[in-house]
């Protein structure tokens, strides 16, 4: 009995209110719990040692973990933080995608799990590693299913944010872990991407209708931050496209390019947006 009260208190404040983990006296992320067994690392600020969200699912047999951060010190701080909540083991990394504030932590995994990412992704950490991440062990380019006491789909609805995005599932509790397919309050990273089949991949995640959605970077939503997000590709397709009509070249729509007023506020402006303009100018046909 007193093993079970201990558990249920150190339960409670999770559920209640989150809980803030620091690194070097700065909170890195908030754990907050989505669903019964089901909890996401929530970075307030887009900074190192944690940029980007991660997520965890506890199983009958053990840990799925959804992204690594991007610095050891973070990886290192949410195993900790898992084996907080469970004495479960970890045994499964899904890695959305290849970039290195998702993957860079991934050497403190222990050894023997295995770390699932679409074959692109793998690929593309082949060709470049900057964080020094272990490259996946196991590969997919549909989908695949766990089923260890409760069902966890990992999908690809293909190309988005780059072209080897996972997503996983969980339809019971309609929670969608979304990787970077989905940021909220932020313009996104699109230098790897492909904005028109990102549109119509986010479609697909629509109509799962998720209740919750853990995006790759911003607040925990629901399925109205993807409907968002996607209006925002599309405004943004269409911004860009003006420019090229009227015959500027790609360094002169980024110094011409005013973002549509609706996004003025997001964030990551002035990390991404000359990327995403030129990406955008160039993936757009050319004018005849
Ligand atoms: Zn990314």
């Amino acid at each position: 009995m007193k093993k079970l009260s201990l558990v249920l208190f150190a339960a409670l404040p999770l559920s209640a209110f989150g809980h803030d983990v620091e690194i070097n006296g700065k909170i890195a992320f908030d754990i907050q719990k989505v669903a019964d067994g089901v909890y996401a690392a929530i970075v307030p600020q887009p900074a190192m040692p944690a940029v980007s969200n991660s997520a965890f699912i506890v199983l009958s047999d053990g840990v799925l973990v959804v992204d690594s951060h991007m610095t050891r010190d973070a990886s290192r701080a949410l195993l900790s933080e898992i084996q907080r909540i469970t004495k479960k083991p970890v045994r499964y990394l899904v890695q959305t995608h290849h970039h290195g504030d998702h993957v860079g932590g991934n050497p403190e995994f222990p050894e023997a799990i295995d770390i699932f990412a679409h074959e692109n992704a793998r690929e593309n950490l082949r060709k470049s590693n900057q964080t020094g991440a272990r490259l996946p062990s196991a590969t997919l380019n549909g989908g695949l299913t766990f089923h260890r006491g409760r069902e966890v789909k990992i999908g690809y609805a293909g190309r988005g944010h780059t072209d080897g995005d996972l997503y996983v599932w969980l339809p019971k509790e309609s929670v969608l872990i979304a990787g970077d397919l989905v940021f909220n309050g932020y313009i996104g990273f699109m230098r790897d991407g492909y904005a028109s089949d990102w549109a119509d991949t986010l479609g697909k995640l629509i109509e799962l209708k998720p209740q919750t959605v853990v995006p790759g970077h911003g607040k925990i939503a629901d399925v109205n931050a993807i409907k968002i997000f996607r209006t925002y590709i599309w405004d943004f397709i269409v911004a860009v496209k003006k420019y090229k009509d009227e015959g500027m070249s790609g360094s002169q729509t980024v110094a011409n390019f005013k973002m549509p007023k609706s996004y003025e506020s997001w964030g990551m402006q002035d990390k991404a947006l000359k990327d995403n303009i030129l990406r955008v100018y160039h993936q757009l046909p050319e004018r005849n």
